[in-house]
């Protein structure tokens, strides 16, 4: 009998599993449990709009889900179509995929008023997913301030100020689009509490600011330290090629173009400014020691009507399995959760990381699964064919790669030639042309 596995969550974490799971050589039957009908995670939902080369990894899972072995189970929710424990007896083995999709909270005064969000959220509602596509945030606004100075921060200040045509050419859903082309807004601020050399981003992202066609990213000179200082090797080189580009950002003229993306360093947030709406973000001067940014005592204020919180995310709790709350992750061992259970991705390891950073959990919990079912030889529960029952008794919606690949032909013609697609972005708009294109 074939090992039968259940990944929960097909984003990059449980297609590398499933890639490695399949191509070991042992008898395997792996089924993706995914909550949307769509699959990739992140990579349909978090990778920036303007970013499609990204996006081309999607081609790669592909091939994986149309192996001989694996099925999707799309709009099946773990916790609401199936439980846990249900999984559990029923397969082999369950490996949790599920990412890390909540906001990390600011945790200062002022954070819950009228047009501050997190990134998760607007992210999400920028790329057409369904949880958040009514977010509407208003973006009439003449200042926006991104909390966060990592990848995120930037793909956020980046589309805001990317011009009509360079927004032509994505896959934003319409209503994002013309939501961010109306919007007046003149000055973005992307601030971090620590400085240049401790702020994340990648360098290719970050010169990628200086060459867009509407806006102009400004630094200040006098934030920039003279030296990335004793590092090793390799992070300094990154870090060298960082405070070049920044640099380079200083000698750029504040009315070059018609919108500026200010980089604003040692600024802590310590409260949103307002009444019922945000008006802006009150800051702490700080100073960073020994790696750590303390405050100065010296405050000022950076007057906007929006602003997004780009520091972080956490993972969603999972009825019956053990929670760390403080890294907001499933504690493990290299993957192993309990017998049986396994954990790959941002709920395994938090949420660090690029996209391939996924990759060596995948290969990780492939071979714990194969030795821990007797060299991959042994596998003892029904897995698929009792998941359909109970999924058929409870009368699940069940999506498949094929249905999947109904809706990415629909979406793909929706985009009409120079965009990628236009996506679907509400679960009920999907299952109805479903519907409607049975055959
Ligand atoms: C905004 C943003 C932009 C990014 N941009 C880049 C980039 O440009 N380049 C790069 O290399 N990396 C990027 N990353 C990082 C990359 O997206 C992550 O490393 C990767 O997606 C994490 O993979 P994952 O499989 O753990 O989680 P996810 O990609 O989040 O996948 C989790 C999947 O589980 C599903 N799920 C959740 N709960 C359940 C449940 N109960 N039942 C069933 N299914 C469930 C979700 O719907 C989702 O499909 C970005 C991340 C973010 C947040």
């Amino acid at each position: 009998m074939p090992i039968s596995v259940a990944i929960v969550g097909s984003g990059p974490a449980g297609f590398y599993t499933a890639d490695a799971l399949s191509s070991s050589g042992d008898a395997v039957s792996i089924d993706f449990i995914e909550r949307l009908p769509t699959p990739y995670g992140l990579i349909r939902g978090g990778v920036a709009p303007d970013h499609q080369t990204t996006k081309n990894v999607q081609k790669k899972y592909e091939k994986t889900a149309l192996k001989e072995q694996v099925r999707f189970f799309g709009n099946v929710e773990v916790g609401r179509d199936v439980s846990l424990a249900e999984l559990r007896s029923m397969y082999d083995a369950v490996v949790l995929a599920v990412g890390a999709p909540r906001d990390r909270a600011l945790g200062i005064p002022g954070e819950d008023k009228k047009g501050v969000f997190g990134s998760a959220d607007y992210v999400g509602w920028y790329n057409g997913h369904p949880d958040f596509r009514d977010l509407n945030p208003n973006l009439n606004v003449a200042a926006a301030v991104v909390i966060g100075v990592g990848n995120v921060a930037i793909d956020v200040a980046r589309l805001l100020s990317r011009s009509a045509d360079e927004l032509a050419e994505t896959d934003l859903p319409e209503y994002a689009e013309r939501a961010i082309l109306d919007s007046p807004v003149k000055d973005i601020w992307t601030c971090g509490r620590r400085g240049p050399i401790d702020a994340k981003f990648t360098n290719v992202e970050l010169r990628e600011m200086g060459k867009l066609s509407e806006s102009v990213p400004l630094v200040k000179a006098e934030q920039l330290p003279d030296s990335v200082g004793e590092l090793p090797e390799r992070d300094k080189r990154l870090k060298e090629r960082n405070l070049e580009t920044l640099r380079e950002f200083c000698a750029r003229k504040l009315d070059e173009k018609p919108k500026r993306v200010h980089f604003e360093f040692y600024a802590a947030p310590v409260e949103i400014l307002g009444g019922d709406r945000v008006e802006g973000v009150r800051f702490e001067r700080t100073r960073v020691e020994g790696g750590r940014a303390t405050g100065t005592g010296e405050f000022f204020d950076i007057p906007c009507g929006l602003v997004i919180a780009a520091i972080g995310y956490r993972s969603d709790r999972i009825e019956g399995v053990p929670f760390d709350d403080k890294q907001g992750i499933v504690p493990n061992n290299d993957g192993r959760v309990e017998d049986g259970l396994y954990a790959v991705g941002w709920i395994k390891r938090g949420p660090t990381g690029v996209i391939s950073s996924n990759r060596p959990d995948g290969v990780t919990v492939a071979e714990h699964i194969h030795n821990d079912f007797a060299g991959g030889a042994k596998g003892s529960k029904p897995g698929r064919k009792a998941l359909e029952k109970l999924l058929a008794e409870r009368k699940a919606r069940i999506v498949s790669f094929a249905d999947w690949k109904k809706l990415e032909a629909a979406e793909s013609e929706a985009g009409g030639g120079k965009r990628p697609r236009r996506k679907f972005t509400t679960v009920r708009d999907m299952l109805d042309y479903l519907d409607r294109n049975r055959n």
